[in-house]
């Protein structure tokens, strides 16, 4: 049997390599251990926002120690390839109750911050006992509506970032790292 792939094949189309997959395992181990500091021993009801925060939660919650409970939602595409196009908006509600819970919102990446304002919005209508959210990566310099996260893996510079969780057009999701496409893969996306 040949011997196993050394490099992703989906890295030939990086150009630079932002986050290591290294960084993200050492970053997750002490983003579980700040939750838990956090939360005590309290149960929390962790709410992913998928499809892009998957490869986070999956490791994340292994890195939880206390109870949890955990629901998906999506949000409609507010974006095209190039530029937003509108609001985001919930696609479907909640299936977990959260009325006096402790929920923990999970995503992959602040930008403008519009979709965390909107989720944080719909949770506090429905009475929890408090919502906090945790993102990977954040562009702060990027915000056009006031958001912060309680709990962020890596701050990171004003560009486009496929990887662990992350697409363009559906593809580099699969990528154990956060890196930036080759310039001919891409056209730059305003986002
Ligand atoms: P916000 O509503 O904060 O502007 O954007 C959040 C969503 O925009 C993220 O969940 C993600 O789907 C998308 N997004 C923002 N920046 C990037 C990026 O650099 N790369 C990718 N793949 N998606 C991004």
């Amino acid at each position: 049997m040949a011997s196993s792939l050394k490099i992703h094949p989906a890295h030939a189309d990086l150009e630079t390599i932002l986050v290591t997959e290294t960084s993200i395992k050492r970053r997750i181990k002490k983003l579980g251990a700040e939750i838990q500091q956090t939360y005590g021993d309290e149960e929390i009801t962790v709410i992913a926002i998928i499809n892009g925060a998957i490869l986070f939660t999956a490791d994340l919650l292994r890195a939880i120690p206390n109870p949890v409970r955990l629901d998906c939602i999506r949000i409609s595409s507010y974006r095209n390839e190039t530029k937003s196009i509108g609001k985001p908006k919930l696609l479907h509600s909640l299936t977990l109750d959260v009325t006096n819970r402790h929920v923990l919102l999970i995503d992959d990446i602040l930008d403008t911050g519009k979709t965390l304002a909107m989720v944080t919005n719909v949770i506090s209508k429905l009475n929890p006992a408090s919502v906090k959210t945790c993102v990977l990566l954040d562009k702060k310099g990027r915000r056009e509506v006031p958001f912060d996260a309680e709990f962020v893996g890596f701050e990171i510079p004003d560009k486009f970032v496929v990887g662990y969780g992350l697409d363009f057009a559906e593809r580099y999701r699969n990528l154990p790292c956060i890196g930036v496409l080759k310039p001919d893969l891409q056209n730059p996306p305003e986002w």
